[in-house]
């Protein structure tokens, strides 16, 4: 199965909208040797902080990179002081909205209840879920990534197969181990290619052949430097990138490398 590689870029709460379009601006450059295989044989995203998405996205113009958003509340308006709704994000052009990054689980005590009323809110829509995974030190060190993986996809791939949408266009599934996000602690090949595989296999459990629609990707402390041995495994299907994105010639290294080894790969 033959799927588009894609290379998400998590900006977390950096960049101004000003550093945003400045990003823009550098990375176009450097992405004209393929540029015209963006948004065709190779699909770039990339979620700024919201102030930020308006002058970004029309930094973007033009290039085929698409608008994703870090977060998005449930309801579609409403008394939710400090929020933002999915018209809001879609009326600014986003494609994609992560749901479930362990940021939000850890330090917003986001459950898989909320995480799962987003989903269902995005699959009523024509937006990408791309939905955060991964187990803590402890659960990895207590034999337990088979048990999460399965507590934070099950549900999810059950909702996106009761949906009406095509599986490959509603969810990316991003593999990210905790310990490995913003840490410089990245996954081995062995433990990613591993992960990978059993995310593959729920996703085919639960959607039959859709299931090797439904893209991968791998997220935690990739760099350039350890970008290629990640991104050649198979079910790697591209990156969900945070601190190397804030550099555009980091995030640009990052965007090739991945290009070179799905197009190895086919
Ligand atoms: C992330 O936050 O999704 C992430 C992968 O961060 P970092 O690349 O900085 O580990």
């Amino acid at each position: 199965m033959k799927r588009v590689p894609l290379v998400v870029a998590n900006w977390k709460m950096n960049h101004t909208a000003r550093a945003a379009a400045e990003f823009a601006a550098g990375l176009r450059p450097l992405l004209a040797p393929f540029a015209g295989e963006i948004g065709t044989r190779l699909e770039l995203a990339i979620a700024p902080a919201f102030p930020a998405l308006d002058r970004l996205g029309k930094a973007l113009a033009g290039s085929g990179i698409t608008l994703a958003a870090q977060n998005v509340h449930e309801d579609e308006s409403g008394a939710f002081t400090g929020e933002v709704s999915l018209p809001m994000l879609t009326d600014l052009g986003c494609r994609s909205v992560l749901i479930g990054h362990s940021e939000r689980r850890q330090l917003f005590g986001e459950g898989d209840d909320r995480i799962l009323a987003k989903l269902e809110r995005l699959l009523a829509s024509e937006v990408v879920a791309i939905l955060c995974v991964g187990e803590t030190l402890a659960e990895r060190e207590g034999g337990r990534l088979e048990s999460v993986l399965a507590r934070q996809l099950d549900e999810p791939i059950r909702r996106v197969a009761a949906s009406a949408r095509p599986p490959g266009q509603a969810l990316v599934v991003a593999y990210e181990p905790v310990w490995a996000i913003g840490t410089g602690r990245v996954a081995t090949p062995d433990l990613a290619r591993a992960a990978h595989a059993e995310i593959r296999r729920r996703l085919v459990a639960g959607l039959g052949p859709e299931g090797e629609r439904v893209r991968i990707l791998y997220g935690g402390s990739l760099k350039p430097a350890n970008a290629r041995s990640l991104l050649e495994q198979p079910d790697v299907d591209g990156a969900l990138v945070g601190g190397a994105s804030l550099d555009p010639v980091d995030f640009s290294s990052i965007v090739s490398i991945c290009r070179e080894t799905q197009l190895e790969r086919s």
